[in-house]
């Protein structure tokens, strides 16, 4: 039997399990997928003995994608992101670190038939979300501006992807208003603040695609607001589900089962968020 795993702190409540482990099924591998909270300290060490106990391949989330950089060799993509959330364990050489949530934001909006080349985007938020999709939007080739409570941060991830990229505050009327994509990648609209939103709703148009990364709940308040003046709209768990399609596909040479992935993740999600309204 294969294992997979993942590397984070906390990880009890991954949706990670359960997605990658309907796609072993579906392709009919033999694997299981299983958490591991290791301390920032011992990192290293979980890499390197993941490595030596032959495990075929893990994921890095919270609080390590940054430090995971140092202890793999990553391809340009994480290297830029300055993230690792994806490791291939490779014979004789230093593991190989990728970022898949950036491919994740990209094939998101693939699967929706939305050409992100040429297009003007704002994404609001500049943390590791807000980075990643920055650095995804800008890679295919639109136009992002970064807007963040934080100015700073917003200014440190466009200088990073250089000429393409703006920054600024979250008053961003007129931006939003002359833009194809909006992205919100803070953690606004996110239970227990599900009533709250990143963007007025007076923002919004009909001519927009808003992403939201937020997915607890499904449906926010930006997506349903955003619905609601005519937008397209992709939730959240588009992009959790292709960050995992695309890390399914690295370690195993494998088209992913995406439909089986989604219908496992949206199921998980539907019971979490249940569980969550019984509070
Ligand atoms: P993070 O690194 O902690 O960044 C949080 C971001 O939210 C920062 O830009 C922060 O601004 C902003 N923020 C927080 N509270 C705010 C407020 N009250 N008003 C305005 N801005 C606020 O977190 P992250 O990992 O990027 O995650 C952000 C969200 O994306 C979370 O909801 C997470 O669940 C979601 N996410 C989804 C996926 C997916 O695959 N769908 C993947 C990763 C994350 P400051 O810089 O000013 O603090």
């Amino acid at each position: 039997m294969d294992v997979y795993g993942l590397l984070g702190n906390p990880v009890e409540h991954s949706l990670s399990p359960p997605m990658h482990e309907a796609a072993y099924d579906a392709r009919e591998i033999d694997a299981r997928y299983v958490t591991f909270e290791p301390t920032e300290d011992a990192l290293k060490t979980a890499i390197d003995g993941a490595a030596a106990l032959d495990i075929s391949g893990v994921n890095v989330t919270i609080p390590f994608k940054q430090t995971a950089l140092e202890h793999t060799n990553p391809d340009d993509i994480a290297r830029e992101v300055g993230a690792v959330n994806t490791i291939e364990f490779l014979d004789g050489e230093m593991p190989r670190g990728y970022n898949t949530d950036v491919a994740g934001v990209k094939r998101a909006f693939h699967h929706h038939n939305i050409t992100i080349d040429g297009c003007d985007a704002v994404v609001v938020g500049a943390g590791g979300a807000g980075r990643a999709a920055a650095f995804a939007l800008a890679d295919a080739g639109a136009d992002v501006h970064i807007a963040n409570r934080t100015v700073e941060r917003a200014e440190t991830v466009a200088a990073d992807i250089g000429k393409r990229a703006t920054a600024g505050g979250l008053e961003t009327r007129d931006l939003i208003s002359d833009a194809d994509i909006l992205l919100n990648a803070t953690s606004v609209g996110m239970e227990p603040d599900s009533n709250k939103t990143p963007v007025p709703q007076s923002y919004l148009h009909g001519g927009l695609v808003v992403l939201d990364a937020v997915y607890t709940p499904i449906e926010t308040r930006l997506l349903r607001e955003a619905a609601e003046v005519g937008a397209t709209t992709i939730d959240g768990a588009w992009m959790l589900l292709y960050q995992g399609v695309v890390a399914f596909e690295i370690w195993t040479g494998q088209d992913a089962p995406i439909q089986s992935m989604n219908t496992a993740l949206r199921a998980e999600l539907a019971e979490m968020w249940q569980h969550i309204s019984m509070l």
